[in-house]
């Protein structure tokens, strides 16, 4: 039987979903339109402070990008807009993910945004746009 607080999570996650489909519904054909969308993310998140543009177009980083976006096992657990960090699921572990650092293998490994990062960038600037859109209305 649910509660309040699993129903409440619950909702929060579905809204959150919905968002970061509409958000990477902007991304269009090409790798290099997907990336520079990405960029401008970054730049709106103040991201940009620790990526250049040559980072995120660097090989590799488009699979990433798509992997945020395509992988269904890809979940928000907690989200701090203020700080832009979260908490984001996938495959079963969980990981601490900022515009900065992830905790996964991938990062450590490579150094350079990962899947959950790219997801993570998604989710607040669909969250951001909603605000304004919200606030115009
Ligand atoms: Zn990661």
């Amino acid at each position: 039987m649910p509660n309040f607080y699993t129903t409440l999570l619950s909702e929060t996650r579905a809204k959150i979903k919905e968002i970061r489909r509409e958000s990477f519904d902007r991304i269009t054909e090409t790798q290099n339109q997907a990336l520079l969308q990405v960029e401008q993310d970054f730049i709106s998140l103040g991201w940009n402070k620790y990526w250049t543009s040559e980072q995120l177009i660097e090989d590799g980083q488009f699979e990433r990008l798509e992997q945020s976006i395509t992988d269904t096992d890809l979940d928000i657990i907690e989200i701090d807009e203020k700080s832009g960090s979260g908490k984001i699921e996938g495959n079963s572990r969980l990981y601490r993910v900022s515009g900065e650092r992830c905790s996964c293998t991938d990062f450590i490994y490579r150094g350079l945004p990962c899947k959950h990062m790219f997801f993570l960038a998604g989710v607040l600037v669909g969250l951001h746009n909603q605000e304004i859109s919200g606030e115009l209305s």
